[in-house]
């Protein structure tokens, strides 16, 4: 159980700063677990150091409340059933619900084995590989214009060359501004002949973070990594068949600046999961 506010609390209680070193302790992590980056980030069998975090001040949430009215990738609603097994009400003594959801849908991890069938499960996933520095590129000027706009090489060069190279183990996210539209037919925006239209990442962008740059994750304010359009879904293909997850439908990624947030992804552990709805917070 944890109150409203607890993690303010907590973190008072602590100290802001040495929260999320505590935090992690507390989680008994093992260094030695394996982790979600390829073998090609290692050094021999040596994992790389974790990211270190600094202090914050505040956090937001990045996660939509996710209901029955939430757009799903097939255009209709996404399935969210609460179903009573007991209830106060009727003089039960408690409130208890069985749920059923879809696991895509909502604010939601894609773990690797969602496209690849080596890759990790949602509940595989090493804990120190939730918590990440968190990169926002902000294409929202474009996608407005258009709505299949992506995220290319030249938007994280930009980024780039404004805040330096992405940190490593990072998490990048795409902030097109297309979160207000998740209760609406607009935001998976099927044309008169089927087809899709939202913004995501080029796969150019996708390859650069997995061959020049160590990142770990990637994050859409979208219901998908690759754009609208697509039919091969390239840049799901290459990002989870590389070892690599990331979130979609995230919120609020506009109350962020663009560097200096860390990002807990507080990704489902069901047993055989692919993926599932995530409650994902930044830290400022
Ligand atoms: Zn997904």
């Amino acid at each position: 159980m944890c109150v409203s506010g607890c993690m303010d609390i907590v973190a008072g209680n602590l100290g802001r700063r040495n929260f999320m070193a505590a935090g992690l302790s507390g989680a008994a992590i093992s260094l030695s677990s394996c982790s979600s980056l390829g073998t090609s980030e290692r050094v021999g069998n040596k994992e790389p150091e974790p990211a270190s975090f600094s202090s914050f001040r505040e956090i937001f949430d990045l996660t939509h409340t996710y209901s029955s009215r939430f757009t799903h990738w097939s255009g209709g609603t996404a399935k969210v059933e609460l179903e009573k097994l007991s209830s106060t009400a009727a003089g039960d003594g408690w409130n208890v619900t069985r749920w059923t959801l879809d696991e895509h849908a909502g604010t939601h991890i894609d773990s690797p084995f969602h496209r690849n069938p080596a890759g990790l499960k949602a509940a595989e996933i090493p804990v120190r590989d939730l918590v990440q520095p968190l990169a926002v590129i902000d294409i929202r000027q474009k996608a407005e214009k258009n709505p299949d706009a992506e995220l290319t090489l030249e938007d994280l060069q930009a980024w780039e060359a404004a805040h330096g190279s992405l940190p490593e183990r990072c998490c990048v996210a795409m902030l097109s501004g297309w979160d207000s539209r998740v209760e609406k037919p607009g935001f998976i925006n099927f044309d008169d002949k089927g087809v899709r239209h939202f913004p995501g990442f080029h796969i150019e962008a996708a390859s650069f973070l997995l061959e020049e740059r160590k990142v770990l994750s990637m994050g859409v304010d979208t219901a998908s990594f690759d754009h609208g359009p697509t039919t091969d879904f390239p840049v799901h293909t290459a990002w989870l068949g590389a070892g690599r997850w990331g979130i979609e439908n995230l919120a609020n990624l506009a109350s962020l600046p663009p560097k200096g947030a860390t990002l807990v992804c507080g990704a489902p552990k069901i047993e055989g999961a692919t993926g599932g709805h995530s409650r994902v917070l930044a830290l400022v």
